[in-house]
């Protein structure tokens, strides 16, 4: 609304006055401003859409975005017909336990650098989101189960082999995931459905584990 209005001014000063070298200058400096105005307002739109598409703790993307690329890459896939997307669910194990145990704070430190993590053992075309609380989404484009669960292997490796530096000490953290592949014309939601209850078999069968839905033979 400001930049419409001071653009209004500058339209209607140049049509009022005949030009002067006074006006003319005037002009010119307003224009710069009108500029200005343009450059911040330019900066804030990228700000606000950093602030509504990601989570403000770990950075990674929020489950809204998610939700958007998830929707249209399932209209992608089924459109070519080749059913090649997988997703995986982590959930850091006992994390309840470490909020207790050494503080909110702590936790807050211990979900930045899970994500980190998890970012860095993506491949840089996988979509990586923070799903909810200490659940973490990602979506692998054009990679099937077996690549899925090996993308899920290194996750898992990354957290569990390193300690995390809470600063009073290294607390060793691990996490579970369940991965499933995408099957022409289901709903995503029914994707996500086969990887949690991969996930829940991950935890029954004593957590710091990868499974998928459906299961197979591993190597
Ligand atoms: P499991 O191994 O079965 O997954 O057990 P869990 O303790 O990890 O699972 P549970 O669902 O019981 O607890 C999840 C905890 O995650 C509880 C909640 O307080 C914590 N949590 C969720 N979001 C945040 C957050 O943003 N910061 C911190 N510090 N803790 C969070
Ligand atoms: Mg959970
Ligand atoms: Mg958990």
């Amino acid at each position: 609304k400001l930049l419409c209005s001071h653009i209004g001014t500058a339209i209607v000063n140049a049509e009022l006055y005949t030009h002067t070298e006074e006006q003319r200058i005037q002009l010119e400096k307003q224009k710069d401003q009108i500029n200005e105005l343009n450059a911040k307002l330019q900066d804030q739109v990228e700000e606000l859409n950093e602030i509504s598409t990601h989570d403000q703790l770990t950075g990674l993307n929020n489950f809204g975005s998610f939700r958007d690329y998830i929707t249209c890459r399932v209209e992608e896939v089924d459109r070519a017909k080749q059913p090649l997307m997988s997703v995986i669910i982590c959930d850091i194990d006992h994390f309840k336990w470490f909020n207790d145990t050494y503080g909110h704070m702590a936790g807050n430190v211990c979900l930045k650098e899970v994500a980190s993590r998890i970012q860095e053992s993506s491949r840089p075309m996988d979509f990586t989101a923070r799903y909810g609380g200490e659940e973490f989404v990602v979506v692998l484009p054009t990679c099937g189960l077996k690549e899925a669960f090996h993308v899920a292997e290194r996750i898992r490796v990354a957290v569990s082999s390193e300690p995390i530096d809470i600063q009073i000490e290294k607390v060793k953290v691990t996490l579970s995931a369940g991965c499933a592949v995408y099957q022409l014309e289901e709903s995503w939601q029914e994707t996500v459905k086969r990887a949690d209850k991969a996930l829940y078999r991950a935890k029954e069968r004593g957590r710091n584990r990868v499974e998928a839905e459906p299961e197979f033979q591993r190597e």
